[in-house]
């Protein structure tokens, strides 16, 4: 019988069911005490503009705690810098091992690596399990034994390699006599620094509870999924991405509600869940994709980084509906549908000519579902620069994107209601209205809603130019 005493360290895995880390914990120990760190390293580094998503993550803290409590066990909350709190609360509890799942991201693993050493210098050891990814690292690898940098074969490697034991649910619900209580209460959110709640008022759906609730909901809808998934008016898709970011949800038990349901509409759901498996690889094996394209020829691109259409972006007046009401739905819920994702990223790059970087910034300050690996695949994808991305030459145009996937405007009308008068079919290209029409629907474009900041055609062609031009470059 074992003796040996815990720490179970929490960090983007808050849960206590199906959570490698903590089954691994209560297996191989006689006490395991449970900790989360709000960390000042992060909190420091997070803009006020991202309240939404540390609410989100107060949130799952909040509720994780009282699900331990509820098994007699307990959650450790501290305020500080997770390097020293770590090593310190283990010096104090007697602690032999801590547990943790592992994180992709690069300044995670230099917190991780950091915690490591401090514990060893005091013999205590560092356990990691894989959790957040049903693959990781090096296990999908071309059958040279290389690593892949485009999805669809990685795609067919990873569903080869899925087996029941893969996505099979594991019993960290079992041993809880083996929890300790901690004498710890969670901090209100005020005190976060990031001002006053804000989430109930949007509806959003938080902790294990909101992810099951989701999942549910999902499940009978998942069917359609491959038709609904591109139609942002459309409850097509899940919305589950926020609690995929924290680990309010396993992702196992995803991929196995996928795989039971097995519709064309599963398939096309659990595809994108090979996609979170991808960029989190991608982001692994290639770091440098944080700072820079996956295709470093593309780091000459020359973008014109112009602010005044920068700024007209983030605020959505851009004066292309679906652009604006995309950026209005970030701004107000901290969300963004993925095919308006694509859009706005299309947008920023090929159209207002401005470093992809820039709106993978905003982004990350605005979305509750912030993932690094993600984020970034997504932008290096619209932006033409990453490994298995959109063709430079390809580039979406707002209106004909926002007439096939928001035929009658309906979602650029909950967004943008000065049009809402608009007919459907003038409702993406609002300028072209006569001016008597403008005037009789008192939505004149100028005073009540802005033109079109740029002309698409014109810059589809420059944009087309600065990518030949640093291909050029790269070819001299
Ligand atoms: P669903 O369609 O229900 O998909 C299910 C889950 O699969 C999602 O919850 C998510 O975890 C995962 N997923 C779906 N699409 C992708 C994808 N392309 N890449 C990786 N994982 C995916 N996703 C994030 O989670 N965080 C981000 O910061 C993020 N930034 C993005 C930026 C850009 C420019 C683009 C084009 C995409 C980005 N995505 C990001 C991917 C995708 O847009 C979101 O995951 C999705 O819109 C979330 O909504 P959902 O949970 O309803 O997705």
């Amino acid at each position: 019988m074992t003796t040996r005493t815990a720490l179970m360290w929490f960090r983007r895995d808050l849960r206590d069911h199906d959570n490698a880390a903590l089954a691994r914990a209560l297996a191989e120990c006689a006490r395991v005490h449970c900790v989360f760190v709000f960390d000042d390293d992060i909190l420091a580094a997070t803009p006020r503009a991202a309240h939404l998503r540390v609410e989100f993550l107060w949130h799952a803290v909040s509720a994780l705690q009282q699900t331990l409590q509820q098994r007699s066990g307990g959650l450790h909350i501290l305020r500080g810098r997770a390097r020293d709190e770590i090593p310190a609360l283990a010096r104090r509890l007697g602690i032999s091992d801590v547990y943790i799942n592992h994180d992709y991201d690069p300044s995670s693993q230099v917190r991780d690596q950091a915690v490591r050493q401090a514990l060893e210098h005091i013999g205590v050891a560092l356990h990691g399990s894989k959790d957040i990814a049903i693959f990781e690292k090096a296990e999908v690898l071309t059958q040279a034994g290389g690593t892949f940098s485009v999805f669809t074969p990685y795609k067919n490697a990873w569903l080869k390699r899925l087996t029941p034991l893969d996505h099979a649910v594991r019993d960290s619900r079992a041993r809880s006599e083996r929890l300790v209580a901690a004498d710890s209460a969670c901090p209100k959110f005020g005190s976060l620094g990031f001002g006053a709640p804000q989430l109930g008022a949007l509806a959003v759906r938080t902790g294990s509870e909101g992810a099951a609730g989701l999942l549910d909901d999902f499940i009978a809808r998942m069917d359609d999924y491959n038709f609904a998934r591109d139609y942002p008016a459309l409850k097509g898709v899940s919305y589950l991405s926020a609690h995929n970011r924290f680990g309010t949800c396993s992702i196992r038990a995803l991929v196995t509600a996928a795989v039971q349901r097995g519709s064309e509409g599963a398939r096309t759901w659990l595809s994108e869940l090979v996609w979170r498996d991808f960029y989190f690889m991608i982001l692994w094996h290639h770091p440098h994709v944080a700072r820079g394209a996956f295709k470093p020829e593309y780091d000459r691109v020359a973008w014109h980084n112009d602010h005044v259409l920068y700024d007209a972006w983030c605020e959505g007046r851009t004066g292309y509906p679906i652009v604006d009401a995309a950026m209005r739905q970030l701004n107000q819920t901290g969300y963004m549908h993925n095919r308006l994702r694509m859009i706005v990223a299309s947008f920023l790059t090929k159209d207002l000519l401005i470093d992809w970087r820039w709106g993978e910034r905003y982004f990350a300050e605005r979305l509750i579902d912030h993932d690094l690996a993600a984020n970034n695949g997504g932008w290096q994808w619209a932006a033409s620069t990453g490994c298995d991305a959109q063709p430079y030459f390809r580039i979406f145009n707002p209106v004909t994107q926002g007439e096939r996937f928001d035929p009658h405007g309906k979602f650029v009308r909950r967004y943008v209601p000065e049009l809402v008068r608009v007919p459907d079919k003038m409702v993406h290209a609002p300028w072209k209205l006569s001016a008597a029409e403008q005037s009789h629907l008192a939505m004149v474009i100028g005073k009540d809603y802005p033109a079109p900041v740029v002309e698409h055609s014109a810059r589809r062609v420059l944009a087309q130019k600065l990518f030949e031009e640093a291909r050029s470059e790269q070819a001299r």
